[in-house]
């Protein structure tokens, strides 16, 4: 085959599972180009709180991460993943030192209470000398650990002198005679460029957030991206062009959050981000929620904050009423009152993009100006505001209002800890739709990161990494993406360079 360009692994995608992917090969001493289709790099890697789950034990991460997979992801793969997990603050200490930050390493027990949640871990980097992320990247923001994270992996792609070509989108994967991928078509400047892969392609090209025909054909409902245009399933089709089998695709992350006020802003926003915990722990004090959530008939039907209310958050808006023929629940409507107000920002905005950006004001009144917020002295006022019927709206408030006074809520079982009346006017209020933080699903993969194809055989030469065709087929576990990033490319990258290293598959059932 004629190639413009010959490597020995290509890597597709410059968030933290290609950098990484990128970094190991070179580390491995391959040959690498990474191309990315934006202007610059980061994907949603980049808006992320760029926390990693890490595991003290593998035994432990491989039992949690059985039973929060639910059956959807095979053992070897969990395994590897597990195995993986205890071996993420090694690999990051590496990178750390290049840009001279600090790891901070937590104990950050499991979501849920299944077993092993009890030995997991979070690590990330923290400070980074000289370096404010608003000036360095003013087309990105999220939760701050994410810019510096991907700050760590820009310094060591840049020491290593590995070449990155930004603008430069993957379009079409090129097989052999064989079936093997022998590299793939890509676009620059207006011109085609086929680029050869001697030992492997790594699809790291992320998840399909922004991919509207993806998601219609595969989530049960509506679903607004959060912060990134790039994720538009590029990796999904290029695997699927060649053969692959997909998993986990019903499965987002996601919550729920507002939408701005100019109607051709891109992403939702998400709200605050409040502590998560886990019902075998003991609670936190801290944990006040400022709002309920109410259907467009003004009643409550959820509990607004579950366990980990980033993951599971928008689930209960997927209802679709076959009765009236639409979703019932989106929009839904947030409301709290005058003390909520004055708790925190209600949404924090991310987004990794040169064109659109967002705000929003510390004490949430600049959004009262925009209209965003809706204002009114009774909650009558504020349901015909909203446009939701009063007098249901007002007995709802009434119900919750009773049961933050019983310090119970007998209806959802939300957590008392969290609970505040909305008894202090003026009333706020604004419909909430759900959110995609990210996707989960892609190609299946087995335990070296091979994209596997319809019969379960390994497609020869094409791998993937992060969190295209991530392993979380049921719940998700927070931090679980990005150690997806480092495992998945140090997996990938091994495997195809004929390091298979399977002695890191640690034997943990
Ligand atoms: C606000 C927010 C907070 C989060 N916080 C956390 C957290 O703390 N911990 C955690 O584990 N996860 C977190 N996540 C999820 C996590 O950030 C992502 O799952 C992970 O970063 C994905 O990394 P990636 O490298 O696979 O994809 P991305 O970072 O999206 O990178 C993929 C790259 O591929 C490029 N690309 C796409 N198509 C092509 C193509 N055809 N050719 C070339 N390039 C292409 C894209 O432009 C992009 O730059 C968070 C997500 C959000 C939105």
């Amino acid at each position: 085959m004629e190639f413009d360009r010959v490597t020995d692994i290509l890597v597709v995608g410059y968030g933290f599972a290609g950098g990484v992917a990128a970094l190991e090969a070179h580390d491995l001493g391959a040959e690498v180009l990474l191309i990315e289709k934006m202007p610059h790099g980061g994907g949603i890697s980049i808006c992320s709180g760029g926390g990693c789950r890490t595991a003290k034990s593998a035994a432990s991460a491989f039992s949690y991460l059985r039973k929060t997979c639910n059956g959807t992801t095979p053992d070897r793969v969990l395994e590897a993943f597990a195995d993986g997990m205890t071996r993420i603050d090694d690999w990051m200490a590496a990178y750390a030192a290049t840009s001279g930050a600090k790891l901070l390493v937590v104990e950050y027990p499991g979501n849920y209470p299944f077993p092993g949640f009890e030995d997991l871990g979070f690590t990330m980097y923290g400070e980074l000398p000289n370096f404010d992320q608003f000036s360095y990247y003013p087309h990105a923001r999220g939760l701050r650990g994410g810019a510096r994270h991907f700050k760590v992996i820009e310094d060591n792609i840049a020491a290593r002198g590995i070449e990155v070509r930004l603008g430069c989108p993957a379009r079409r994967l090129l097989t052999d005679g064989q079936g093997r991928v022998a590299g793939l078509e890509a676009e620059e400047g207006g011109r085609v460029l086929r680029i050869g892969a001697r030992k492997g392609v790594v699809l790291a090209c992320g998840g399909f957030e922004a991919a509207e025909d993806l998601k219609a054909q595969f989530l049960p409902g509506p679903i607004m991206p959060a912060a990134f245009r790039g994720s538009t399933g590029d990796g999904i089709r290029m695997a699927q062009k060649v053969g692959a089998a997909l998993w986990h695709m019903w499965n987002v992350h996601g919550t729920y959050g507002f939408r701005h006020p100019d109607p051709d802003y891109p992403f939702g926003l998400r709200l605050a981000r409040l502590p998560d915990w886990n019902p075998a722990l003991e609670r936190r004090h801290d944990m006040r929620m400022a709002w309920i959530v109410v259907d467009g008939d003004g009643q409550r039907y959820m509990d607004e904050f579950p366990p980990y209310m980033q993951d599971t958050g928008h689930r209960p808006m997927d209802f679709y009423d076959t009765g009236k023929g639409g979703y019932p629940r989106i929009p839904s409507y947030l409301l709290f009152d005058e003390a909520g107000r004055a708790l925190y920002p209600m949404a924090i905005p991310s987004f990794n993009d040169t064109e659109a950006r967002a705000g929003w004001s510390a004490d949430n009144l600049a959004e009262v100006e925009t209209g965003l917020l809706k204002r009114a002295d009774t909650i009558e006022g504020l349901a015909r505001a909203l446009g939701l019927p009063e007098a249901g709206l007002a007995a709802s408030v009434a119900a919750w209002n009773r049961s933050c006074k019983e310090g119970r809520d007998a209806a959802f079982g939300r957590i008392p800890e969290s609970m505040m009346p909305l008894a202090t006017p003026p009333y706020y209020g604004a419909p909430v739709w759900p959110i995609v933080s990210n996707t989960q699903g892609g190609p299946v993969h087995d335990e070296h990161w091979r994209v596997l194809d319809a019969f379960g055989a390994p497609i020869p030469g094409l791998y993937e990494a992060g969190e295209l065709g991530g392993i979380f087929g049921f719940l998700y576990l927070a931090g679980g993406n990005l150690a997806e990033c480092y495992i998945g490319a140090k997996r990938a990258t091994a495997h195809a360079l004929g390091l298979e290293a399977s002695t890191r598959i640690a034997a943990t059932r």
